[in-house]
């Protein structure tokens, strides 16, 4: 293998000039195998279709014979049609162009033509877009699936020239398309050899033959991607060495046992998952997945206490200081009966209580230590830190979660990223390839339902009026500021307008005010005054969204909650329904598009946090999931995440056998792939020496 023809450049092809070399480059085109590979992305089908199955108003292609005369039709100043009869099987159809009088004369009776247009299965009819007269053209779509590439409009590129070429490519250069995928790989899914796939999906004899093109491209596609992505969790791995521990089962199952609740099945399988990576020689780097309420913290301390009997120190991290408080106390409850002290470490310290509190994690006094970015300062040092949490990790940097990493010296410490964001299995497994996933798809027995209601703006009165009767009943409640994209600045001036407006209506309540543009101290504040009920509204932007707890807050109310994605709808509504009492949330929205009034159903309809991001994958396809900034996701160029789920597991398991096999990095079998799998980037090299 090595060097191919298919590099070489595209002056090669036949009837391809400089010209067209150098509109080529500007699409990033420059080899013969670029070429090849860039696919279409759509196809026109001039397939014949039989009038007897298609659907009303459906794109057909079909044959007959012209019977009878035209005739036409003024239908204004510069509009006119003319309609004939055709004969298509067994059926008798009008055929109707509009402004082509002049084919008057050519539809003759008797005369084959090939029509397409748009089919109106009532009035027998077609609506002619493309013609062809089969007595005096030699056809050239009849039957076939012309397909359509992304071509950018100003190089003066057309289809047809595009076709042509790439037409000439593949006759060209068919013979020199290697497959790098061994028989028997091929062989066990059924799969076109790559020859057959370069072929078939820019011209597939049908939609089968084109099918099964794609097919096999995106195995390859998903295949390449999870290697990767697995060779570069093995690095890692190497990368970096962990504590190889013993942990006391023992202990850590009396501990479970201690706690005032039993714990779900889920919650006790993520454990043994955690318990089994901090065993390991390797340093845990794990995302465990629970939807708000589904339990997180006791894994998390379960984790902590089992790194505590090990002998090491434990260290939390929370995106805010009202968190770091709230798990503190937490974990103080939890951890009452044994002898582990926790600490926080936050902005707000006094200098003088910060420098005590680092003093004791260095000398090893603090045995677990709960934090914001606090933490990773670099005058912190722990003694023999073991064991990093990170609560609703999307809100720290890759950079940061590095700076923890580094936080001991020989070994790294075993780190867990815990996430509310459930995130569907398709997706995680392609974002966080890299690292092991945990799921707790199980709730607490005995939970409320979040009661949720969709209500249209003009009923809005109705809402302040149970809000009023919710706070007279001592609960307390959160309004949610509509969300104005792209501008903070306006989310603000919103949430303002709205505390105004409500503490005009309900003199008598104590309502607050948390937006992004305060300082932490002031945000701390008042949301410490919420949580002691000293205020009992709160209006807020988004920002109260991450893990806030206060148990006595019953009702949420969020404006204009179509501007919301799913995921953060639910996150937010996870802010109330965490007490004793039923709990609201109420949705204020006026959607326009049918896929907002469906988000609205959605909520109403289920609270279960996988089952929406599911929904919402669907909705909104996987590029939009997690925000176009931090996606996370690559680019195929075939592969749908949600379409080609079977595949997506196919590719993920083979890449898992080969990596972690012998065969693989033995056999010279799998040389072609090694190879392609070289030249296409995906680093085996720094593997093979590594
Ligand atoms: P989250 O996953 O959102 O962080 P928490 O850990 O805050 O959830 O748990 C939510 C609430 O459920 C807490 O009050 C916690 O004590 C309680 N809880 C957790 N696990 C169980 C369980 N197995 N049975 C009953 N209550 C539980
Ligand atoms: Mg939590």
């Amino acid at each position: 293998m090595g060097f191919s023809v298919l590099d070489q450049s595209l002056v090669g092809v036949k009837g391809i000039g400089e010209k067209r070399v150098r509109q080529f480059q500007e699409m990033g085109i420059q080899s013969i195998r670029d070429l090849l590979f860039y696919f279409p992305y759509r196809y026109e089908d001039y397939q014949i279709k039989d009038l007897a199955t298609a659907l009303h108003g459906e794109k057909v292609t079909v044959e007959g014979t012209i019977y009878g005369h035209p005739a036409t039709k003024r239908l204004s100043k510069n509009r006119d049609l003319i309609s004939v009869k055709v004969v298509i099987d067994h059926f008798i159809v009008t055929a109707t162009w509009f402004n082509r009088a002049f084919l008057k004369n050519q539809l003759q009776k008797g005369r084959p033509i090939l029509l397409t247009g748009k089919w109106d299965k009532y009035r027998l009819q077609i609506t002619v877009s493309e013609y062809e007269f089969l007595d005096t053209v030699k056809t050239t779509k009849k039957g076939h699936l012309i397909p359509v590439y992304s071509l950018p409009a100003d190089l003066g590129l057309t289809q047809a020239n595009f076709r042509k070429i790439m037409e000439q490519a593949i006759r060209q250069y068919y013979y020199a398309i290697e497959d790098y995928l061994p028989k028997e790989v091929i062989d066990k899914y059924k799969l076109y050899t790559l020859k057959e796939s370069i072929r078939a999906i820019h011209f597939p004899h049908d939609h089968r033959d084109g099918k099964l093109a794609r097919r096999r491209l995106v195995y390859d596609e998903l295949l390449f991607y999870q290697m990767k992505i697995q060779l570069l969790k093995k690095l890692n791995r190497q990368n970096w060495p962990g504590i190889k521990r013993k942990i006391d089962v023992d202990k850590v199952k009396s501990f479970i046992h201690s706690l005032p609740f039993s714990l779900t099945n889920a919650q006790k399988r993520v454990i043994k998952e955690i318990l089994g990576d901090m065993e390991q020689s390797y340093a845990m780097n794990r995302l465990l997945q629970g939807d708000v309420g589904s339990g997180k913290t006791v894994v998390a301390a379960a984790a902590l206490y089992a790194n505590y009997l090990s002998g090491y120190q434990g260290a939390l991290m929370v995106p805010t200081e009202i968190l770091a408080e709230q798990h503190m106390e937490s974990l103080k409850k939890l951890f009452a009966n044994t002898p582990i002290q926790v600490e926080v470490l936050t902005g707000s310290l006094t200098e003088k209580n910060r420098k005590a509190v680092i003093g004791r994690l260095q000398m090893g006094l603090t045995d677990v230590v709960v934090g914001t970015h606090a933490l990773i300062q670099e005058d912190v040092y722990f003694k023999r830190l073991g064991l990093v949490i990170t609560d609703e990790q999307h809100r720290f940097g890759v950079e940061q979660r590095a700076l923890l990493r580094r936080k001991s010296d020989n070994f790294s410490p075993d780190v867990l990223y815990m996430t509310a964001t459930p995130i569907p299995r398709t997706l995680a497994i392609t974002a966080f390839g890299d690292m092991d996933v945990s799921i707790i798809d199980e709730y607490p027995a005995g939970r409320k339902k979040v009661e949720t209601h969709w209500v249209r703006p003009k009923q809005f009165a109705k809402v302040l009026a149970f809000v009023e009767q919710q706070v007279r009943k001592g609960r307390q409640a959160y309004v949610i500021a509509p969300l104005i994209e792209e501008s903070d600045k306006l989310d603000v001036q919103n949430a303002i307008d709205i505390y105004q407006q409500l503490c005009e209506f309900f003199p008598n309540f104590k309502i607050g005010l948390m937006h992004g543009r305060l300082k932490p101290k002031e945000k701390d504040e008042v949301m410490n005054r919420f949580l002691k009920n000293e205020v009992q509204i709160l209006v807020s932007t988004t920002v109260v969204e991450v893990g806030v707890n206060v148990p006595n807050a019953t009702i949420i109310v969020i404006y204009d909650a179509d501007r919301f994605g799913l995921a953060q709808l639910h996150q937010l509504r996870g802010r109330v329904g965490r007490g004793e009492h039923q709990s609201y949330c109420i949705l204020v929205a006026d959607p326009k598009s049918e896929t907002g009034k469906e988000r609205m159903r959605i909520m109403e309809q289920t609270n279960d946090g996988f089952e929406i991001s599911r929904r919402d994958l669907e909705l909104r396809g996987p590029g939009d999931f997690f925000g176009v900034k931090q996606s996370g996701l690559p680019d195929f160029k075939l592969a749908d995440l949600i379409q080609d789920y079977r595949t997506l597991e196919a590719a993920k398991k083979d890449a898992e056998i080969l990596i972690h096999g012998e065969e693989f990095w033995s056999d010279p079998k799998w040389r072609h792939l090694k190879f392609e799998l070289e030249r296409t980037g995906v680093f085996l090299q720094q593997v093979i020496e590594g």
